[in-house]
């Protein structure tokens, strides 16, 4: 299928434009991904705040007290999580939480960090309880206890460890088991961008990537980015190639306009999956409410996929709300669709983000 056919070029299977999720064809994100605090826009209270936290523990010489960054997809956890490692001067080790199978894979990155070193574990909620028991004595007194051998035989060896920190990131704050929540001393919340930083974002990218692009086109592009450094990214390389086919590589509002509209992405920065979605609250259910799982089924989704990429954003617009009997469309949902909103709509009491469980 093709853009000509009405149908956005992705839809044949491949993922959305405007997920904030990394995907294939994101390897390009590396060439601009800020390596110093400075150079990272927006998050300013976080950055102010990371800034002190980072100075006070070079100048004593300790390890930076365990950090998570939690918020959505693409708002830069990865990133804050390597300028941490970088302005501290250490090394700075990778994983991710589903990859962490068992204790002893966690034991492996630990026993190898040196003093102060970062381990990042992204992913943090999707991590196995088993591997988590053993991570709590490793965080709180930099030591692990393991187990060796089975039934008889076996018995427990303690191993110190150095002192390290660990940076977490996770998309689900309201996943993560309370005894682990509570042992990070510095709990980081990302949000969603303001359309001016994202224009900074898009203009450095654009720098970088030796793109000529007007700050009209930034603007244009900023707009629709759902908020998200790592989708306003996507886009700016998306455009790029519509403006180098049509408008002699310069991209102004009007290629960026044009570009994002044959990208099927509206000026609300929401695109086809996130159209169907409220469509499906409006007409098959109501308005809503109607709980996650229900919509997921509805919409052939998975139910992550939803939670974590779909509607942050919607919610964030004031499009969708949260209440303790599922999702409702707001008034503001309505008018998007253009329908009337019921007289009803907004009556029950709504549950902030972070009250994830109970509405399923
Ligand atoms: P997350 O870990 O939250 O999913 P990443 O840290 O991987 O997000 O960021 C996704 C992309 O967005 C990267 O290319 C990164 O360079 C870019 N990015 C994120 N935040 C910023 C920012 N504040 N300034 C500039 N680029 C950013």
């Amino acid at each position: 299928m093709s853009a000509e056919d009405g149908a956005a070029p992705w839809e044949d299977g491949a993922a959305r434009l405007i997920d904030g999720a990394p995907m294939v064809g994101d390897g390009l994100e590396n060439s601009i991904r800020p390596l110093a605090l400075e150079e990272f826009v927006g998050q300013r209270k976080l950055r102010e705040n990371l800034r002190i936290f980072i100075d006070a523990a070079r100048t004593r010489g300790d390890a930076l007290d365990h950090t998570l960054f939690y918020g959505p997809p693409g708002l830069g956890k990865t990133t804050l999580a390597q300028i941490v490692a970088r302005e501290l001067g250490v090394n700075f080790r990778a994983t991710s939480g589903p990859v962490i199978a068992k204790a002893g894979d966690l034991a492996a990155l630990l026993t190898n960090l040196q003093a102060r070193d970062v381990l990042f574990i992204d992913e943090i909620h999707r991590l196995n309880p088993a591997v988590e028991e053993i991570l709590y004595p490793a965080m709180e007194d930099f030591q692990l206890d393991l187990i060796i051998g089975e039934g008889p035989a076996a018995r427990s060896i303690r191993i110190d460890l150095p002192p390290f920190t660990l940076v977490a990131a996770t998309t689900r704050s309201g996943l993560i088991t309370t005894p682990l929540r509570e042992r990070f001393g510095i709990p980081l919340r990302l949000n969603f961008y303001e359309p001016d930083e994202l224009r900074q974002i898009i203009l450095r990218g654009a720098g970088i990537l030796d793109v000529s692009m007007t700050a009209e086109g930034a603007d244009e592009i900023a707009r629709r980015a759902r908020g998200t450094p790592r989708v306003a990214g996507r886009l700016l390389r998306r455009v790029r190639d519509f403006a180098g086919v049509l408008n002699e590589g310069v991209i102004d509002a009007a290629a960026a306009d044009a570009a994002l509209n044959r990208l099927d992405i509206d000026r609300h920065g929401l695109d086809a999956m996130d159209r169907r979605y409220l469509t499906c609250i409006a007409e098959n259910y109501g308005g809503g409410p109607v709980g996650a799982e229900t919509l997921a089924a509805a919409l052939s989704e998975q139910r992550d996929v939803v939670e974590e990429v779909i509607e942050p954003y919607l919610l964030q617009q004031g499009l969708l709300q949260r209440t303790p009997r599922g999702r409702m469309l707001s008034p503001a949902g309505y008018g998007y669709l253009g329908l009337a909103a019921p007289t009803s709509a907004g009556q029950l009491p709504l549950l902030s983000a972070d009250e994830e469980h109970s509405d399923g």
